[in-house]
């Protein structure tokens, strides 16, 4: 369980696969959202009767209602960053759904239940990567799997297959969806950024060129031989926080210095790039060291959609309306 006087360690074990309990977002949840953190148990808990269980009272999210928050959408299965942001005790939210099937960003139920939190001022920064598989410029190389996009045809190929064309509308739809997300906070106050590889194409889309514009963000390049990866490899954040600036950096070794990802097969044919989709640790404790001052560090603690709206503060009948 995620509560406040649990050593960090215990915390945000990278090897372990950690479980949200992410039946709180079942939309036949009944139990109120303004709930204890005991319903966001995860695979982590102490054992009844340790230590930890014995001398811990679990935090009343009450008691919480304001705090500003992190949430980490498609965070990847490890969720590196938001394993960052845990260790400097702040309240985070990981959707993904490879954490959990149910956080499924296309699940119109869920993703109302994210829009409500993204829009309710709690949130004080958000991170969105959507899966850039069909975005990526490496299927445009010969020997790759074929490609079903191109910069000049981003809506699809001439004579795509029912399946290519469904590939197609979902990764456009999950990247539409992750920018509609950013862009809830950034209106309701809070920092945003969006990555993605330097070459996909997704920084092509209309959309991501509206929300570069909307939230007039800084474009930040993050080498992965900056941060301790010796791969051919870069990541690059469209960000409003002008506090990240300064980590950008150039990678000033010698071309073909670096290990090559692109293209690059193992003996079972899966693509090298796969492994390497993960941000290194370095990177996400240089984001999170400038970050986290933004957030309440009141945990570590991690939450699901729904518990997270208990964190949102309830107007009183004769409150004036807030504007963010
Ligand atoms: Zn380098």
């Amino acid at each position: 369980m995620f509560h406040c006087d649990v050593p960090d360690t215990a915390m945000v074990q990278e090897d372990t696969p950690q479980e949200l309990d992410c039946q709180q977002d079942d939309a036949s949840e009944t139990s109120s959202p303004m709930a204890t953190a005991e319903h966001i148990a995860t695979a982590e808990d102490p054992p009844l009767g340790s230590p930890q269980n014995s001398i811990a009272a679990p935090p009343i999210l009450e008691e919480l209602a304001g705090a500003r928050i992190f949430l980490d959408i498609c965070s990847g299965s490890g969720h590196p960053l938001t394993t960052s942001f845990l260790r400097k005790k702040c309240i985070c939210v990981s959707v993904d759904k490879l954490i959990c099937s149910s956080m499924d960003l296309l699940d119109n139920i869920f993703f109302d239940s994210l829009l409500r939190l993204c829009s309710s001022g709690i949130v004080g920064y958000g991170a969105a990567a959507p899966n850039c598989g069909d975005y990526s410029r490496l299927k445009l190389r010969p020997g790759g799997p074929r490609a079903i996009r191109t910069p000049t045809q981003l809506d699809g190929v001439p004579n795509l297959s029912a399946e290519e064309r469904e590939r197609i509308q979902v990764s456009h739809e999950l990247v539409c969806r992750c920018i509609l997300c950013l862009e809830l906070i950034f209106s309701a106050g809070g920092h945003i950024h969006i990555e993605q590889p330097t070459n996909s194409m997704a920084w092509l889309e209309p959309i991501m060129q509206h929300l570069i514009k909307f939230a007039a963000t800084y474009l930040v390049y993050f080498p992965a031989c900056a941060f301790d990866r010796d791969w051919q490899k870069s990541w690059l954040l469209a960000c409003s926080y002008p506090g990240l600036k300064p980590l950008g950096r150039i990678c000033q070794h010698p071309p073909d210095s670096h290990e090559a990802i692109a293209g690059v097969r193992f003996s079972d044919g899966t693509f090298k790039s796969r492994i390497t989709a993960e941000y290194p640790p370095a990177m996400c404790d240089a984001i999170s060291d400038v970050v986290s001052p933004l957030l309440s560090q009141h945990g570590p603690l991690q939450l699901s959609v729904l518990s997270a709206a208990g964190l949102i503060p309830q107007k009183g009948l004769h409150d004036l309306p807030v504007s963010h």
